[in-house]
């Protein structure tokens, strides 16, 4: 693909350390190219120390807006003007918009979480959710489950203290029926077992099972899962993960990671954009990447 590059183009990125693994810029810049806009996305590494200078830069050097990945996700917050709902919720932020001088955050995980969900003709409305993970995208996936009216969300978590706190600030700050669970393990409590088997939707939100180690998908009883179910798998590379194999395997429904990852990242591209974005444009250019 040719980027025509000059003296109007426009500059969007993504900030974080490491950003070297990126599959941002493949993405956006794909969308830019299918629109005919003359946008560029570039990956910049700021490490910690640096997000202050960094995000002044954005306005310093008229930037359209960037991504915010690891670590500046949270601490982002206090360099910015405003923010939205769904960013003060979550407590993070993984876009930001210039709008003349003033610099807003926006989180669109879980709002590109939805929109995957309901590509899979799932409504979480009144449903039952399970949480397999307590941090920082099991928070932003509960917030946006609680927001569509989730009946109810149960969490686990290697480290239970974890998952004890999502649940309690869930119930507290959303009003939804939240609860810590046990790891639902092949070994594991009862309790867990049955937090498996009878949630509608199961979403996996832990690393286990990213490439490199792609054939240790997380500790489950497998044997839980049943059609009529929904598994989504946080991971994106593999976009075939083993734990959606498996689930696959056992009748549920299955969604990869890849889609939430374009779906967020399609959430930018219109708010830095205003124009719609080019989805199967950006799930090509993020498969090409894969490869
Ligand atoms: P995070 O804040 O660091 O949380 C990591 C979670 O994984 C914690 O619950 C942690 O449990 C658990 N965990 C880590 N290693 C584990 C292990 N060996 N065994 C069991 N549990 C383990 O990370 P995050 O930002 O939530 O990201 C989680 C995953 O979601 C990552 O794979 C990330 O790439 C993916 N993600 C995907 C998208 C997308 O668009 N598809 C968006 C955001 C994130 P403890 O509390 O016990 O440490």
């Amino acid at each position: 693909m040719m980027l025509k590059v000059n003296a109007h183009t426009r500059i969007c990125g993504i900030i974080g350390d490491p950003v070297e693994h990126s599959l941002s810029p493949e993405m956006h810049n794909a969308a830019f190219h299918a629109r005919g806009l003359n946008y560029v996305y570039v990956a910049f590494r700021v490490p910690a120390s640096r997000l202050g200078a960094a995000v002044a830069a954005i306005r310093h050097l008229d930037l359209v807006g960037v991504n915010v990945t690891i670590p500046h996700k949270e601490t982002v917050l206090a360099h910015l003007d405003e923010v939205s709902e769904e960013a003060r919720l979550t407590g993070a932020v993984n876009t930001v918009v210039r709008r003349d001088d003033r610099l807003i955050g926006y989180n669109t995980d879980g709002e590109g979480f939805l929109q995957a969900l309901r590509a899979a003709g799932f409504v979480p409305a009144g449903r039952s959710a399970l949480l397999l993970g307590a941090g920082g995208a099991a928070r932003a996936v509960a917030v946006a489950l609680a927001r569509a009216g989730a009946a109810s969300i149960a969490v686990a978590n290697r480290t239970p203290a974890r998952a004890e706190r999502l649940a309690a600030w869930l119930a507290d700050r959303l009003g939804v029926a939240a609860r810590a669970v046990p790891w639902p393990g092949r070994d594991g409590a009862r309790a867990g077992r049955e937090a498996l088997e009878r949630a509608d939707l199961v979403v996996h939100a832990t690393p286990l099972g990213t490439y490199p180690d792609t054939s240790t998908g997380p500790d489950l009883a497998y044997e839980c899962l049943r059609p009529g179910q929904l598994v989504f798998d946080l991971v994106y590379n593999p976009p075939e993960t083993a734990f959606l194999a498996r689930a696959r395997a056992a009748g549920a429904g299955a969604v990869s990671g890849l889609e939430m990852l374009i779906h967020q990242g399609a959430l930018a591209f219109e708010l830095w954009t205003d124009q719609s974005p080019p989805l199967d444009t950006m799930r090509a250019a993020l498969r090409e990447a894969l490869l």
